[in-house]
């Protein structure tokens, strides 16, 4: 049998940030914070999957045991994370040591990215490029979300990219809002607004220009055949080394149930976990997403079996 896709695995839950739009930040009162041990990371078949994203809901750097960690995946397959980039220098070696490195960035103006993220934009533009200036480094993708507050700079994280001699950029959506106070901070919707449009093309175009990749998720709200995480082939390994489809039915906080605004609704959802993988491959969300993929291959047109229960207010069964 082949390999799997990706598996994610929540190396820590601490973070030294407070951003406006994190869960943690949201429901900080009932955050567990705490770093997988290494019995926990070594226990995760890594062979069976093809790439490992060491990152859940927290920042991966933060746990000292990182630098082995990453070492022993690459064993396996190949390994990548998403940091807020406070400690790239401190673990610069390890961080060599990746395929992919992606650094979250909220915008390309300094007041604005300390406005949300707290943390000096040029001192992060500083160690991405302490990266970027070896010989052998990962791939450096500086990932960004478009909030309405944020996105008029997105060209100009392009520049931004380009002058830290990063790779790609990823233009992410707000595709989980964890409270009231967000709703309307995401920029997609039924029907996209013209000037976000606008400001997509104008950040691709000069992403040609300079030679770098960009990619922007969608943002016209339409139902996916398998949402972008695709539970068919990856997976989420939590801090406490339980099995979950993937990080929106996981929050590391108290409660059994997550809570998401779904457009404007405030809903609850049960977490979902498995005790192996072989509940995981036998689980009812990962059999309707792969009963969905199978309808392509039918040459009558049916009726696709419905969005499993818990994804129906996910955005990303909407395919932002
Ligand atoms: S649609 Fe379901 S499986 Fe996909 S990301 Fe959302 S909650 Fe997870």
């Amino acid at each position: 049998m082949g390999k799997l896709g990706f598996v994610q695995v929540e190396v820590s839950t601490k973070c030294q940030l407070n951003c406006l739009m994190c869960p943690k930040s949201v429901f900080r009162n009932e955050w567990i914070a705490k770093d997988m041990e290494m019995d926990v990371f070594e226990s995760i078949p890594f062979k069976k999957f093809r790439y490992a994203h060491l990152q859940g809901w927290g920042e991966p750097l933060l746990n000292p045991k990182i630098g082995d960690m990453i070492e022993f995946a690459r064993e396996h397959c190949k390994v990548g994370l998403t940091t807020n980039g406070i400690l790239i220098d401190r673990y610069l070696e390890d961080v060599l040591n990746l395929d992919l490195l992606a650094v979250s960035i909220a915008s390309a103006g300094a007041e604005e990215h300390k406005a949300v993220r707290g943390f000096e934009l040029e001192k992060l533009k500083e160690r991405i490029k302490l990266v970027s200036e070896q010989d052998k480094r990962p791939k450096i993708v500086i990932a960004t979300m478009m909030l309405r507050s944020t996105i008029g700079r997105l060209p100009e994280i392009v520049d931004l990219a380009y002058e830290c001699g990063a790779d790609e950029v990823i233009a992410n959506n707000m595709d989980y809002i964890p409270s009231e106070n967000l709703v309307g901070m995401e920029v997609f919707g039924e029907k996209p607004d013209p000037s976000v449009l606008d400001l997509i093309k104008k950040a691709e175009d000069r992403a040609k220009e300079l030679g770098i990749k960009f990619v922007a998720k969608p943002v016209k709200l339409e139902e996916a055949l398998v949402c972008a995480e695709n539970p068919v082939e990856n997976c989420l390994i939590t801090v406490d080394g339980k099995i979950a489809p993937c990080v929106y039915l996981h929050l590391p906080t108290r409660s059994d149930y997550i809570v998401r605004y779904f457009r404007g609704r405030r809903v609850e959802v049960p977490k979902v976990y498995f005790e192996s993988f072989d509940e995981w491959k036998n689980s009812s969300v990962r059999d309707a997403f792969e009963k969905r993929l199978q309808m392509l291959y039918q040459s009558l047109p049916m009726e696709f079996p419905a969005l499993p229960d818990v994804c129906r207010t996910c955005y990303k069964a909407w395919s932002v």
